[in-house]
């Protein structure tokens, strides 16, 4: 299995749309998603989700990477 989170296996899963799951870019009938929990990129299309590319874990670079992406800002992120 994927390394994704419980947010994105329920939209996968279910279709379960969470907070988390920001859209980058909407097309006619298609949706690029992407996770701001895992980070994790999906592709919602005619009520389908599919994984497009999973994330990849390296947890202590997260950690003290400064340029991570805060122009998305959700603000539920302090
Ligand atoms: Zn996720």
């Amino acid at each position: 299995m994927e390394h994704i989170c419980q947010h994105c296996r329920a939209l996968l899963s279910s279709g379960i749309r969470s907070p988390y799951h920001l859209s980058i870019s909407q097309l006619s009938n298609s949706e690029l998603i992407k996770c701001d929990l895992c980070e994790a990129y999906l592709l919602r299309e005619q009520g389908n989700t599919e994984l497009l590319q999973a994330p990849s874990f390296t947890p202590s670079a997260r950690d003290c990477t400064p340029s991570r992406v805060e122009s998305s800002s959700l603000g539920h992120r302090h």
